[in-house]
């Protein structure tokens, strides 16, 4: 069975949601991304997605407790046994803190944090071409991944879309909310030596096969 917690940290873009999907699959673990659970309530208007819209439509973090309560409903309806990946969170000290004391209580810690990295320039032209299955939520890109068909997603021959944040501004205010909020966190995790930098820069099996080896050597 497996146990571990594992949290991905990087910049948008980065190729977090692309591997955290594969990962899922591949092992057969849960995976919590938080900005398909909050585009989710905000597609579904619950009062949840309607107080998280301003922030996200401007590339704002949506406030801690909001988040906090979204995932650690999550956690809780899981199997005490049950390992999980986190992408996307948590993204401040106070959310790292926050999920350390749900942890807690579930006789769980955080085993691993991810943190992806790679070149600014490159990244940003993954944003710039990235579309979302709007049924699904897997994630396309017109160059580096595309799908089979023209602009419709494999596994629901959906109409792809393009995120309403994914453009030059909102990706320049994420990126920055990234380096000054996000990015100081990943201390919390050097400093429970339970960090591990993984070069995000090559291809998504390549990527991957590095994922996997961190990943098996953990179980
Ligand atoms: P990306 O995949 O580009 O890193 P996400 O899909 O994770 O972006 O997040 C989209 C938006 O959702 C963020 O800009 C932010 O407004 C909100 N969001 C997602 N996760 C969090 C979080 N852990 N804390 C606060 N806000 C969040
Ligand atoms: P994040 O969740 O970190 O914001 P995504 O997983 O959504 O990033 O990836 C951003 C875009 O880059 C997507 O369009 C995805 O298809 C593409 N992508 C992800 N990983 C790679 C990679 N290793 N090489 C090229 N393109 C990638
Ligand atoms: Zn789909």
């Amino acid at each position: 069975m497996f146990k571990s917690v594992v949290v991905f940290i990087g910049p948008p873009g980065v190729g977090k949601g692309t591997q955290a999907s594969l990962l899922a699959d591949s092992f057969s673990i849960p995976k919590f991304a938080t900005g398909d659970l909050l585009r989710e309530a905000l597609k579904n208007k619950t009062p949840l997605g309607v107080e998280a819209k301003n922030y996200m439509d401007s590339g704002k973090l949506v406030p801690d407790q909001l988040v906090l309560n979204l995932i650690k409903g999550k956690i809780s309806a899981l199997d005490k046994e049950t390992g999980f990946i986190l992408d996307g969170f948590p993204r401040t000290l106070s959310q790292a803190q926050g999920l350390d004391e749900i942890l807690l209580t579930l006789c769980h810690n955080v085993s691993l944090a991810i943190e992806f990295s790679m070149d600014e320039e490159e990244r940003i032209a993954r944003l710039t071409g990235r579309r979302l299955c709007p049924n699904c939520q897997r994630t396309y890109h017109i160059l580096f991944a595309p799908p089979k068909k023209d602009s419709l997603c494999d596994y629901c021959s959906v109409q792809l879309v393009q995120r309403a944040d994914d453009n030059e501004e909102v990706i320049r205010k994420r990126s920055a909310v990234y380096w000054e909020t996000t990015e100081p966190l990943l201390n919390y995790y050097r400093q429970k030596n339970i960090l591990k930098v993984v070069d995000a820069s090559s291809s998504i099996e390549n990527v991957f096969s590095r994922i996997k080896h961190i990943f098996q050597e953990l179980n």
